[in-house]
C-alpha cells in the first residue's frame, strides 16, 4: 500500500540546551516521510526554493520517498522556522517563521499520489487540508495534524477538516484548546464525535494515548536520558504510526495499538540527533530491537493477588 504526506518541507535553525544548528532540513512533510519509508512507499507533496540542494534531495532518495510532487520554486526560498527548546523539551518557542514559498503554497498531486490508499494531512492550511482530501477520494485511511495557530483563528475549518478524515493525531495541548476541555480524555471523546474512528494525543515526554470507539490504548515513550532535539518528533511519530498501518491488511485494534508502538519507537530515534539526521541513519535491526525493548518495558502478568492468611 502507498501512502501520500503533504506538509512542509523546510530549513530549521535549533537551539537546544545540548546544542546548535544553523540550517538543517526539517518539515512536517520530511520528518514523516522518512519515518514512514521504514515500512511502506510514500508520496511526498511539497514546496521547496532554488536554495534546496543536492544533499536535501539525497535524504529523500535514500530512502525511496517519491518527490515528484514537490514543486520547486527555482528563484524562491524553502521556508526557514527557528526554534528554540529549554530544559522543558516538550515546549518548542518559535522565534522566527518565513513561509517563502510555503505561503503561495497550492499542492497539486499526481496521479500516483492522488491514489495512495493511505493519506497524512500534516500541518497546513484547514482549507488545503480539505482540497486535498477531495483529491483523493479513494483514500481508504486519511490522517490529520493541525497546530494551536489554526485552531485559534480558525476554528471552524479545522473541525469541518475533521468531519472528512477517518484520525486526528495531535498534542495534548491542542486537544485541550480544540475542544475547550482540560481533560484529554473528555476532549478525545469529544473530538470522536466528529465522526473519527481515531484520536491520537501526542504527549511529549508521556508517551501518547489512542481512543477508538470501544478502544483505549496508551505508549509510554521511551525512556531516553538525554533527549538531543525534539523538533519532529511528534511528525516522526505520525509518520511510523501512518506506514506501519499502510503495511498491513486491516485496521483493527490490534494493529493499531502496534502501530502506537511503531511510531514511539520512531520518534524517540528522532530526538536523539538534530533534524533528520538519526532517522536517516537507521536500520530495521535497531528498529526491531527498541520494538521489544517497549514490549519488556509494559508487560505485566495478569496474577490476581491473593491475601495469605497467617493464622494457620
Ligand atoms: P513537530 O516538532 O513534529 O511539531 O514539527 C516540527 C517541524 O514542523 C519543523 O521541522 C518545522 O520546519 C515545521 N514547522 C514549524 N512551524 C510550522 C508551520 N507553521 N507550518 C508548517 N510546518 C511548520
Amino acid at each position: 500500500m502507498s501512502l501520500t504526506v503533504v506538509g512542509s518541507v523546510a530549513f530549521d535553525a535549533l537551539e537546544t540546551p545540548f546544542g546548535k544548528r544553523e540550517k538543517v532540513l526539517g518539515g512536517a512533510a520530511t520528518h514523516f516521510g522518512l519515518s514512514a519509508s521504514f515500512f511502506t512507499e510514500v508520496n511526498a507533496v511539497g514546496v521547496v526554493g532554488g536554495d534546496f540542494t543536492d544533499a536535501e534531495w539525497e535524504v529523500f532518495k535514500r530512502h525511496q520517498i517519491n518527490t515528484d510532487d514537490i514543486e520547486v520554486v527555482p528563484d524562491g526560498k524553502t521556508f526557514f522556522w527557528q526554534g528554540r527548546y529549554d530544559y522543558d523539551m516538550n515546549t518548542a518557542h518559535t522565534l522566527d517563521t518565513q513561509l517563502n514559498v510555503f505561503e503561495t503554497f497550492d499542492p497539486k498531486l499526481s496521479e500516483n499520489s492522488k491514489n495512495a490508499e493511505f493519506l497524512f494531512l500534516a500541518n497546513i492550511l484547514p482549507m488545503l487540508q480539505q482540497d486535498v482530501r477531495e483529491q483523493c477520494p479513494n483514500a481508504k485511511f486519511v490522517a490529520m495534524d493541525t497546530m494551536n495557530f489554526w485552531i485559534s483563528s480558525m476554528k471552524d475549518a479545522v473541525i469541518e477538516t475533521i468531519k472528512v478524515v477517518d484520525c486526528i493525531i495531535i498534542n495534548d495541548a491542542e486537544a485541550r484548546q480544540l475542544t475547550e476541555e482540560p481533560s484529554i480524555y473528555k476532549a478525545a471523546r469529544k473530538i470522536m464525535e466528529y465522526g473519527l474512528k481515531a484520536v491520537v494525543i501526542k504527549r511529549g515526554e508521556y508517551g501518547a494515548t489512542l481512543f477508538t470507539k470501544d478502544g483505549y490504548f496508551v505508549a509510554p515513550a521511551y525512556p531516553l536520558e538525554s533527549v538531543f532535539d525534539p523538533t519532529g518528533a511528534g511528525d516522526t511519530f505520525a509518520g511510523g504510526f501512518m506506514g506501519y498501518l499502510a503495511a498491513q491488511n486491516e485496521i483493527n485494534d490490534e494493529t493499531m495499538r502496534r502501530a502506537m508502538i511503531y511510531g514511539s519507537v520512531m520518534a524517540s530515534f528522532n530526538v536523539e540527533k538534530f533534524g533528520t539526521e538519526r532517522v536517516d541513519a537507521l536500520d530495521y535491526p535497531e528498529i526491531n530491537q527498541r520494538f521489544k525493548d517497549f514490549k519488556r518495558m509494559t508487560h505485566f502478568d495478569d496474577i490476581a493477588f491473593e491475601m495469605v492468611s497467617s493464622a494457620a
